[in-house]
């Protein structure tokens, strides 16, 4: 589903044209519609929609967290009513019991279960930036994923608003003998953006598997029997990709705060005049005029942008660190690739965020 938003929204252009835009707003009713027609509950919310699934990955990183306030009190609940809901309150959309909850995936944050629960055990509070990526979430192999995926696209979109993009799909469209809008072309790139940094993430894996192999290194339980202290290539493979998430939604902060501050000027005649009446459409040159008339200095700018990629970078390192510690007994030097994973991507993200950056709007 996100990957054909992404097609929809950079091989179709739904960001520049309204009528593309209005057949996605359709099509995300129409699914919305079906789904809560076939399934139980908003099984669109915590299933399909592609914004909320992004959103319930990257509030891992939250430093807040919905919990129950006492989970002795849960543990001996019968009723379930966060769960069942109750005569005046809904029943949780995503069927998700209180008192098990230790990912922020899949809660949207509704407040069902702050008003359903009797004894008033729901409530929000602080935690430590990061803790559930680093600690509490549990590696399936589905959401890695959905996480690596993740981590394509926020690079393959960033890569699209480079200057030079449109020379290569154009190169590329001569090549395959493909027309405008140059949809072959543009979904070629699309599966080899998906597939590079996945080859990448595999290869980093199996290779830090080789170094632990031949340095013995064990896991941190399991020390009875030889073969269950080796450690296996799925357990590093989905217990170490959280360490994308920082990256990526660091990455998509600062490219959006870009788009924020060229775009954000025109926010006050928005507000002012919401539904556009009589207004024209800006000219190419206003248009151009409008992007470098930013809400703060190009500079600042850079700088907001790098402290955030230097805050992805930390929490990436952070979550390996942690994850490693919890796997494995001491592994030394053997990690190294999966520094340089680290230091690739986010060195790859930096760059992008120094080139100049084309506004389809
Ligand atoms: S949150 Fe309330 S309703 Fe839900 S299990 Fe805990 S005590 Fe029961
Ligand atoms: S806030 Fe809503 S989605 Fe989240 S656990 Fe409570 S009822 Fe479920």
């Amino acid at each position: 589903m996100l990957i054909a938003l992404t097609w929809l929204e950079l091989g179709v252009g739904v960001t520049s044209n309204p009528y593309i835009t209005a057949l996605l707003a359709l099509l995300m009713i129409v699914l919305a519609t079906v789904s809560l027609a076939l399934f139980k509950n908003k099984a669109f919310c915590r299933y399909f929609c592609p914004v909320g699934r992004t959103v319930g990955f990257y509030s891992q990183l939250a430093p807040i967290e919905l919990r129950p306030i006492d989970p002795l009190l849960c543990s001996q609940c019968v009723t379930l009513e966060c769960y069942n809901g109750n005569e005046a309150i809904d029943a949780c959309p995503t069927q998700l019991v209180m008192g098990t909850l230790t990912q922020n995936t899949y809660c949207t944050s509704c407040g069902n279960c702050l008003q359903s629960c009797p004894e008033q055990n729901v409530s929000w509070r602080l935690r430590p930036q990061s803790h559930e990526a680093i600690q509490s979430a549990r590696p399936h192999w589905d959401e890695a994923w959905f996480m690596l995926g993740l981590m394509a696209l926020t690079s393959f979109h960033g890569l699209t608003m480079m200057p030079f993009w449109q020379t290569w799909i154009e190169q590329l469209a001569q090549i395959v003998g493909d027309a405008e809008p140059y949809l072959l072309s543009f979904s070629f790139t699309l599966v080899i953006s998906l597939i590079v940094p996945v080859i990448f993430y595999s290869l980093t894996v199996v290779s830090t598997h080789k170094l632990l192999e031949k340095g013995q290194v064990i896991k941190r339980i399991n020390k009875n029997s030889a073969k269950e202290n080796r450690v296996e290539k799925k357990a590093l493979f989905t217990g170490l990709v959280f360490m994308t998430l920082p990256l990526a939604f660091a990455y998509h902060i600062a490219h959006n705060l870009n788009h924020l501050v060229r775009e954000g000027t025109g926010l006050q005649t928005l507000l002012l005049n919401p539904l556009g009446t009589d207004t024209q459409a800006l000219t190419m040159m206003e248009k151009h005029e409008r992007h470098f008339d930013m809400l703060i200095s190009q500079d600042a700018l850079f700088i907001v942008q790098g402290l955030l990629m230097l805050f992805g970078f930390w929490i990436a390192v952070k979550v390996l660190r942690y994850r490693v510690r919890s796997l494995l007994t001491d592994t030394g030097w053997r990690l190294l690739p999966l520094y340089f994973f680290i230091m690739t991507i986010n060195g790859f993200h930096l760059w992008l965020m120094m080139q100049p950056m084309i506004m389809r709007i």
